[in-house]
């Protein structure tokens, strides 16, 4: 069967042999041909056009050149040492320099060949060469297929070393392209490709290497886009269905003592509007015997937590454990006293469990665990280790959950035989199309309000020179019983430097903000967790009117009565981390405000981010800033994922084509739930193939 060929090992392709085929592994992991066919070009350049040598006024953009190549020199000492050569054109000459790998190259070259000669020009004591070009041959380049587009192929140092640069690659892709014409298989419904006008698998395939026209291209990337989209989306709504149907949940049929009781005694205020909305989602599903897999998103200060009580209550009310997992210690600690100060009056047994519980308490602890005596355990990802075990756990919260990756999440599953119930609230928005691919399998809440009285923080930029005004600003908020956060930035690189960038800020506060009259605290990840809680306590006593602190203070941290967040080299802070921070106030009744401080030399980049948390607080349209400014790689949470290694389709840019796919996945499987149909028998045997070489990543999630 043709299929056959797609899975031949890439060694066997012509002009690719042993050792290019185990760097072409190793590199790009393309092991076969089907591999090969689908490693596509990152843009194109004009065929048709050749630049002048004498045309070339600038050193952005790549140029296509053609002349002889003559006068090869070998210059400079050791590591210095390169071989340069003269390109001519009949305009004039540039210089060619390579600084390694010229063994194999300074015997290629034939003085009355005609060269063609790719690369870009870079400005050398007044004049321009070319590192490194892609060359070919005149003959050999117009013997291609007649492509007027030219493919341009990413590739690395290492591919390159063996010819293997963008030019390489489109001569091996051409003979692979030879050998598939008439043989690539469609794998979507013809009802698909007739509804969004795609052109075919195999006209795509072929125009997305070799674009006959620009047109052709158009239609073989929208082709794609489609394709790589919707098979994600047909994935994730199948695991969707498969956990639904075949994962059983416990049943939590009732509501009883536990909640009543919290709700009526212990509550201290009414809930939100939203709140009640997701609890109503999160007991729909727990009461019906599949199991919840919930994201729960919701800002900064919107009142999760106390969701998250609600839903364990429940939990506890048919007879079932819970757990409460943060992503460090601190929140851990802060967790249990909420659920100390929420729940402590009631006869509830819970306890915390961290890394720096001592052995002695974690040994009862577990056995209380195992026997059901405690009900509910808050902890750390200590929570997960082996020798955890729970009598009967029904319900998993995780706060935070970008901090824990997939496989952690994954072990809980093998902890019982019925697995819990997840719910895993986040903070971070996340943005629509994110959230329609990364949790594109997960039920989604969203708490989209603010408790009752909460004014909006005001946000300021300031350069370092106005320190003196902020000075002034923080005595008058301090004066009016207020208090105030400073944070500093954390630099993973140097420890030291940031301790110093700290301790130079501390004194010079306490300088400016002199006992008795004022008090401060300092907070930085270097302090014993003791010392820490010691300080975090003094300030939330209002024993202290000030908190200096790293980043430590950047999730969770509930102290209402702190107005002011002054945030120190603001431009070092990514966009999601300074929301954050800012949501540190704002949590009581009076008006807050969040200052950032920076000095004057800024990138723009840092310019946008600074005057988007100046312009908005809603954590959505911060979010979809950052991923415009950040691309999807760089969010949290979604590198682990790896499902966001897209070859073609890109979610900034074709958001459309996304909800598309979504829509139609969704119309595909409500139709068709097993793609039995005969329409969708291509389709499904993709599916299949797809599946056969790829971990079942949707499953853990
Ligand atoms: P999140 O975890 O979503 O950031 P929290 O659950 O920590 O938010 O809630 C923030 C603050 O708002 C807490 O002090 C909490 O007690 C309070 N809060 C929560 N829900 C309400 C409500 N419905 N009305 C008033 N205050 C609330
Ligand atoms: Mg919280």
């Amino acid at each position: 069967m043709s299929l056959s060929l797609f899975e031949n090992s890439i060694e066997y392709l012509k002009g690719v042999g042993p050792k290019r085929g185990e760097i072409l592994r190793k590199e790009l992991n393309i092991c076969n041909f089907g591999d090969l066919l689908m490693y596509f070009p990152f843009r194109y350049i004009d065929k048709s056009r050749f630049f002048k040598i004498s045309d070339i006024i600038n050193d952005t953009a790549y140029v296509q050149l053609k002349g002889k190549i003559t006068n090869i020199q070998f210059v400079g000492q050791k590591r210095g040492r390169r071989m340069t050569a003269w390109l001519s054109d009949d305009s004039g000459s540039i210089e060619l320099v390579w600084f390694k790998g010229f063994k194999w190259l300074k015997d290629r070259f034939d003085p009355n060949t005609e060269y063609l000669v790719f690369g870009k020009p870079s400005i050398f004591k007044n004049s321009f060469n070319i590192a490194h070009p892609e060359i070919e041959e005149m003959a050999e380049y117009e013997e291609s297929l007649g492509e007027s587009l030219q493919a341009v192929y990413p590739s690395t140092e290492k591919l390159k070393s063996v010819g293997l640069g963008s030019k390489g690659i489109l001569k091996i892709m051409r003979n692979l392209a030879k050998q598939c014409q008439g043989i690539i298989i469609e794998n979507l419904p013809a009802d698909t490709l007739k509804k969004y006008r795609l052109i075919n698998r195999e006209t795509a395939l072929i125009n997305i290497h070799f674009p006959k026209d620009q047109h052709l291209l158009k239609k073989a990337q929208a082709r794609l886009k489609f394709e790589e989209l919707f098979l994600i989306q047909i994935r994730l709504l199948n695991q969707k269905t498969y956990r639904q149907q075949k994962i059983p949940g416990h049943v939590f049929s009732s509501v009883g003592k536990y909640f009543h009781e919290f709700f009526h005694k212990f509550l201290p205020f009414d809930l939100t509007d939203a709140q009640k909305k997701v609890t109503k989602e999160i007991r729909a599903d727990l009461g019906s015997g599949k199991q919840m897999n919930r994201l729960l998103q919701g800002d900064v200060g919107s009142g999760k937590t106390l969701v998250a009580i609600l839903s364990m209550l429940i939990a506890l009310d048919n007879n079932f454990q819970a757990s409460f997992m943060a992503p460090t210690e601190i929140l851990a600690q802060q967790h249990f006293e909420t659920f100390r100060k929420f729940l402590g009056e009631m006869n509830i047994s819970f306890a915390l469990l961290t890394g720096s519980t001592p052995k002695a308490e974690r040994k009862i602890l577990y056995e209380e665990l195992k026997e059901g005596k405690l009900q509910i355990l808050i902890g750390t990802h200590a929570l997960i280790e082996e020798s955890v075990q729970f009598k009967n756990l029904g319900l998993v919260v995780i706060d935070e959950q970008h901090r824990f990756g997939v496989a952690q999440r994954a072990k809980l599953w093998k902890k019982n035989q019925t697995p819990p119930h997840v719910l895993v609230m986040t903070a971070t928005p996340i943005p629509r199309t994110l959230a329609m691919t990364v949790y594109g399998d997960l039920d989604v809440s969203k708490i989209d309000e603010l408790p009752p009285g909460r004014k909006s923080i005001k946000t300021y930029h300031y350069y370092d020179s106005a320190r003196l005004k902020l000075f002034g600003f923080l005595k008058k908020e301090i004066k009016a019983g207020r208090q105030v956060y400073i944070v500093y930035p954390l630099i993973q690189e140097s420890k030291k430097l940031e301790l110093k960038d700290l301790m130079d800020g501390y004194e010079s506060i306490v300088r400016e903000f002199p006992a008795p009259e004022y008090a401060v605290s300092i907070v930085h990840g270097q302090m014993k967790a003791a010392d820490k809680d010691f300080e975090m306590q003094r300030f939330l006593n209002k024993e202290t009117q000030i908190m200096v602190a790293t980043t430590v203070i950047e999730v969770g941290v509930d102290v209402p009565n702190a107005s002011v967040m002054v945030i120190e080299n603001a431009e070092r802070f990514g966009l999601s981390q300074l929301h954050q921070l800012r949501g540190r106030v704002g949590r009581g009744a009076d008006q807050s405000y969040c200052i950032l401080m920076t000095g004057h030399k800024l990138s723009n980049e840092a310019r946008i981010r600074l005057e988007t948390m100046v312009r908005t607080t809603d954590g959505f349209e911060i979010a979809e800033v950052d991923l415009k400014l950040r691309g999807p790689g760089e969010i949290e949470g979604t590198r682990q994922s790896g499902i966001l290694n897209l070859r073609i389709a890109d979610l900034i840019k074709d958001e459309n084509i996304l909800r598309q796919a979504r829509k139609h996945a969704l119309e595909k499987i409500q139709d068709d739930p097993g793609l039995n149909k005969t329409i969708n028998h291509a389709l499904s045997i993709h599916l299949k193939q797809i599946n056969k070489n790829k971990t079942n990543w949707g499953l853990i999630s």
